[in-house]
């Protein structure tokens, strides 16, 4: 049982008793971690607000072997997500990214790329810059980093190249692209504007300043996307109901604060998990846009 020290971003925090609760965190050098806290709920926590979600903290942990939860013994506060108090579209973006990370990242998988385009993109929250586009730029590049790209140019089955056109197939299953031929017969296939196509190349760059996209666009990419994470996971993101309203700017401090602990609660698992998978299956066929043949 080694102890080990990192950075750590906290995307989940559940109850376990009177006293202690589980996080799951992602780390700089050991990817997700999950571990228990002793304590952290103790009014005098020696832990204080080090445990709050999309806090970055620097941490000491004790690493178990085989399944068991790793340790926590100190969590040094670094950052706090300031924009969880400031308005509502950072926080439900914030809420957003922590459940991305949490459902498509892979226990002690690093990744320090990712790490660091989630602390960006939480700095840039706090400082409101605008949400849509902070997360589609996140998406994109954590489907990067992961290996799930979508393929902008090449079409996904046959690797020709697909020619600039005012609409184009976009397999949700293919991952990409389809050229005219391809797309007879496949599944959930939804036709996209080229400016969409083109925002999406813009953003999966990920550079630091975002790129400026057209509103209308950023909402038919909010919808594209919306169904491509929904595919890969393989239900609708808890979050994803809240992100319709990023685009109407809110910094109400009491109403964010209720919310707050309304949209917390949502991060929290759901012990009827098989009825919720059933449901979402419904919902994603509901949901194909287009079924071209
Ligand atoms: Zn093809």
């Amino acid at each position: 049982m080694a102890s080990e020290k990192t950075d750590a971003i906290m995307i989940r925090i559940v109850e376990f008793s009177e006293s202690s609760c589980i996080a799951t965190m992602f780390t700089r050098d050991f990817g997700k971690i999950g571990a228990m806290v002793k304590g952290a709920r103790r009014p005098k926590s020696p832990f204080e607000s080090a445990i709050d979600l999309l806090t970055v903290s620097r941490i000491v942990f004790i690493h178990k072997s085989s399944d068991s939860l790793d340790l926590l013994t100190e969590a040094k506060l670094q950052r706090r997500f300031r924009a969880a108090t400031r308005s509502l579209p950072h926080l439900y973006a914030g809420y957003y990214i922590a459940e991305l990370l949490d459902a498509l990242t892979h226990t002690g998988d690093p990744h320090p790329d990712l790490f660091e385009l989630t602390q960006d993109t939480i700095i840039q929250l706090d400082e409101l810059q605008d949400p849509l586009s902070l997360i589609a730029r996140f998406e994109l590049n954590l489907l990067r980093m992961i290996g799930q790209k979508p393929s902008f140019e090449n079409c996904t089955i046959c690797g020709s190249s697909v020619p600039q056109q005012p609409r184009v197939a976009f397999g949700q299953l293919s991952g990409g692209v389809l050229c005219r031929q391809c797309r007879v017969g496949q599944s959930r296939v939804i036709s996209i504007s080229w400016g969409v196509l083109e925002a999406m190349k813009l953003f999966s760059q990920g550079n630091h300043a975002l790129p400026s996209v057209d509103p209308m666009v950023l909402g038919e990419l909010r919808g594209v996307l919306n169904n491509y994470m929904a595919n890969l996971m393989g239900r609708r993101p808890r979050m994803q109901p809240m992100l319709s309203m990023l685009g109407r700017p809110s910094t109400v401090r009491d109403d964010a604060l209720s919310l707050h602990r309304k949209a917390d609660a949502m991060q929290i698992p759901r012990t009827d998990e098989s009825t919720q998978e059933n449901t979402d299956k419904d919902v994603l066929d509901e949901a194909e846009i287009s079924q071209e043949s």
